[in-house]
């Protein structure tokens, strides 16, 4: 299927690794010129090559995107894009005893502010050319809170409130916003939680690998390749009647109907 979006511009943050490179490799792969971010500079370089492999034009920015000065440049570097792919790293774990409001705060401005700034940046520009797509990348905590994860699960929660209502205002000039809400996939973060539990209980880290795939009823994990797969589609001119959706990829993970 022809994705009918080559040619155009993407802003694919934090995106040197995991989800986001995902996200950026199958935008690639459909012909879209990509901007990417992330804050170390050696790994983000390696991928900006390998994506270019495909064709595309691509700028790498080093930058941290919750800060102002970070997405002012991810925006000097891409003032226009026709699609945004907003995603950084998540808050810590914790319990809500132990979380301090400064805690809150960070949260907050990672996972909540940081998105609404950049669609705030970008969404009216969409508007008036007539073609954007904006996805949030979320967490599955958001239809289940996690428990280690409080600051995650209401920071999220917040962004996937606040754009409810200008995801549904915007698709009448064809722009779309919608969440992603990924269950565990493989990245170098899954990895680095499962090495934590696994010292944790001090167990092999192969034995928590195997409970975490085995309470998935896919019975794996998923790929950062399928991932970024499902947001090209979301991405692509046949999804305009698609907005303001929240989509679980989880292997099944939700145990809901709805
Ligand atoms: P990952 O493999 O650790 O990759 C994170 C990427 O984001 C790296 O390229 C990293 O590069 C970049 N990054 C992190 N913080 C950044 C910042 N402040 N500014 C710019 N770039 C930044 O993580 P992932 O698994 O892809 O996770 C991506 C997001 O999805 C996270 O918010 C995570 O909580 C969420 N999520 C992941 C899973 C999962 O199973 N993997 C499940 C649910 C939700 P630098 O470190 O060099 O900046």
């Amino acid at each position: 299927m022809d994705f009918g979006i080559k040619g155009k511009k993407a802003i694919v943050c934090a995106a040197s690794k995991g989800l986001g490179k995902g996200c950026a490799q199958a935008l690639a792969r459909e012909g879209v010129d990509v901007t990417i971010c992330a804050r170390g500079a050696e790994a983000l370089n390696v991928t900006a090559k390998e994506l270019a492999s495909a064709g595309v034009k691509v700028t790498p920015v080093v930058c941290d995107v919750t800060t102002e000065a970070g997405r002012k440049a991810l925006l000097a570097a891409c003032p226009n894009p026709d699609i945004l792919i907003n995603n950084a790293g998540g808050p810590p774990p914790g319990d809500f005893k132990g979380f301090s409001l400064d805690d809150w705060r960070k949260a907050v401005e990672g996972n909540m502010i940081t998105p609404i700034a950049l669609i705030h940046a970008t969404v009216y520009g969409m508007m008036d050319r007539g073609f954007g797509r904006i996805v949030n990348i979320t967490s599955a905590s958001i239809k289940h809170p996690i428990a280690a994860l409080e600051l995650s699960n209401g920071a999220r929660l917040g962004l996937t409130g606040a754009v409810a209502v200008v995801a549904r205002k915007a698709v009448k000039s064809n722009v779309t916003i919608n969440g992603i809400l990924p269950g565990p996939f493989d990245t170098d973060r899954l990895r680095g939680t499962t090495q934590k539990m696994a010292e944790a209980r001090k167990v092999a880290l192969s034995v928590v690998e195997a409970e975490r795939k085995a309470a998935v009823p896919a019975g794996r994990f998923g790929s950062a390749e399928e991932f970024g797969a499902v947001v090209a589609f979301l991405c692509s001119a046949h999804a305009g009647y698609i907005t303001g959706q929240n989509l679980l990829i989880d292997g099944g993970g939700y145990p809901g109907s709805l």
